[in-house]
This record gives C-alpha cells, sequence and structure tokens, in this order.
C-alpha cells in the first residue's frame, strides 16, 4: 500500500531560486492529502503531474503567507472545473474567515462545499480518522498559532508470507481462511498456528512540523515516526535569529529527530538567503546521520 509523500514547495517567506513556499501532498493507498498550500502550488501541482481532483483534505499549519497564500487560488480553481464533492480544510482559528473573505470579496462562485475544522487546542488531537489512516494535530510555537500534523496508518500490515505459501503450497481458499481469520490450520495432517505463517509490517507514521522555535517538547508527539519534516530555516550560526523569528536551524532541526527517534529526517522551509542547501543538510547530520533536503518534486516514501 503506497504511502508517500511529494514535496511540492521548501522555500520559507517567498519563491527564491526556483523554490516556492511550503506545500506538500502525503499519498496513502491513493488517497491525496495537503499540506501547507503556498504562493504557487498550483504551478508545482501541474508540474508534477498530482491529479488535484483527487485531494479532498488540506491541513493548513498556520495562517503566515508563505503555507496558506495558494490557497484561495487552488480553491478558486476547483469552482471553475466544477467540482461537486466537499473540500476538508483544517487550520488554526481565522483560516475559515481569511478563506471565505477572500473568496466572497473575489466574488468567486463555489460550486462545493468547504467544510472547516478550526484547530485551537493545547494538546495532540485526532482531526481526521479514514479507512486506513488517522490524522492528528498538535500545537507548535511560532509567532501565530500554528499546528503540525502525524500521519499515521490506523493498523499494521498482516500478509501470508511467501515463504509459508511456496513452503506449505498453500491453496487461494486456505490464504482466504486465513484472511478470514482462522488461527489454525491442518496442514499435512498437522494443525498449524495461522500466527507463523504471517509477516507483519508496523504502521506507518509520517510527521509534518513546521513552522516552530527549537521545541524539545514536541517530541513526545511525533515519536518513532518513520519520517519527519522538520523546518530548518537557518543554519545555527544565526540561532538568535531563529529563536527571535521562531524558527529552528539544521542543527536544532537534527537534535529534534534524534530526541523523537525518527528513522528519518527531511528538512525544508529554507531562508532564502541561501542559495545553496546543502550545508543545511550537512549541519542537521551533525546532530542525526539520516537526513535529506526537502527537494521539490522529491517524493518520499514512508516506512
Ligand atoms: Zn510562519
Amino acid at each position: 500500500m503506497k504511502f508517500e509523500v511529494t514535496i511540492l514547495g521548501n522555500n520559507s517567506a517567498f519563491p527564491a531560486y526556483g523554490r516556492f513556499p511550503t506545500s506538500q501532498v502525503v499519498n496513502h493507498d491513493d488517497h491525496l492529502f495537503m499540506i501547507d498550500c503556498g504562493e504557487g502550488t498550483q504551478v508545482r501541482l501541474s508540474k508534477f503531474r498530482i491529479k488535484r481532483s483527487r485531494i479532498d483534505h488540506i491541513f493548513i499549519s498556520h495562517l503566515h503567507g508563505d503555507h496558506v497564500y495558494g490557497l484561495p487560488g487552488l480553491l478558486n480553481s476547483y469552482a471553475h472545473t466544477g467540482r461537486e464533492k466537499p473540500m476538508h480544510i483544517y487550520g488554526p482559528k481565522g483560516i475559515r474567515m481569511l478563506i471565505d473573505t477572500v473568496l466572497r470579496l473575489s466574488a468567486s462562485i463555489v460550486s462545493y462545499d468547504i467544510v472547516y475544522t478550526e484547530l485551537d487546542h493545547t494538546d495532540r488531537v485526532k482531526v481526521f480518522e479514514g479507512s486506513s489512516l488517522r490524522v492528528y494535530a498538535f500545537p507548535m510555537k511560532h509567532r501565530v498559532p500554528t499546528y503540525g500534523y502525524l500521519f499515521e496508518e490506523r493498523k499494521e500490515k498482516v500478509n501470508v508470507s511467501k515463504e509459508a505459501i511456496e513452503f506449505y503450497g498453500l491453496s487461494v481458499d486456505q490464504i482466504r481462511a486465513i484472511k478470514a481469520g482462522s488461527q489454525t490450520l491442518r496442514l499435512d495432517g498437522e494443525e498449524i498456528s495461522v500466527e507463523s505463517l504471517l509477516t507483519r509490517r508496523p504502521r506507518r507514521s509520517y510527521a509534518f512540523c513546521s513552522d516552530t522555535v527549537y521545541d524539545p517538547g514536541l517530541v513526545k508527539w511525533i515519536k518513532g515516526v518513520d519520517l519527519l519534516y522538520h523546518e530548518a530555516t537557518f543554519m545555527h550560526d544565526l540561532e538568535h535569529k531563529a529563536e527571535f523569528s521562531k524558527h529552528t536551524t539544521a542543527l536544532q532541526a537534527g537534535m529534534i529527530a534524534r530526541l523523537a527517534e525518527v528513522e528519518k529526517l527531511i528538512i525544508g522551509h529554507f531562508s532564502s538567503r541561501y542559495k545553496d542547501v546543502a550545508p543545511l543538510v550537512e549541519e542537521a547530520r551533525e546532530s542525526f546521520p539520516e537526513v535529506e533536503a526537502a527537494e521539490e518534486g522529491m517524493i518520499f516514501s514512508i516506512g
């Protein structure tokens, strides 16, 4: 089952060096979820051939323009293409007013319902539950109310192992019985525990953290995720600037990944002062080895 994230934008503040402001699309089993929608997101959706009609849920971290200015345009385009199914939008309090005001003043005729979930909490809360995926929102420390999102599969993946199928020559009916929940199976005149025939893959998870000051307090909400996206706006020599503007340095992003014991870290939300982001990746690796830059168009598999 597919579980991956495509980076659409990785820059902070404004577009620079071909990098666009923040946006990502999570694909879980061909259900698409957008996170943030900075300016230029529609251009990136087209460039990377992502089917925007399959996006039904958009999660906005906060109301700073570089995370949300692409959203009114995207919603307007959906109206032009005759969308009928509802669009669910999640974000801090104020997201509804922002979007409704822009659409109303620009006389946009929206052909579908926009369903808002406004966040105003200080703990981790579940905001979406599908048949195979849950999404939680948790608060981060930034200059305005900001939320990170955790995408977590509901169940571990259980399969009948290929080796067992070959070794015992399992029939389609036997495999079906195992999948239906049989606990034992009679094979070659012997009762075999079904458990020994199974492979289990743990639930996979992805956490998105942008924007925030360095905050080890958020580790408890993202502990052990397979893939962590964390902002790394500055190099650590500008720690004072990061602290002042409530952002994180690359070194600190690596420290969060280490504390949270994640499998892999991707960093983004780069300051426009950096043309080359390789030094930020190198710096993050000083704290945590498994780091990559969230470059636009890159697809990261989760788990
Ligand atoms: Zn911000």
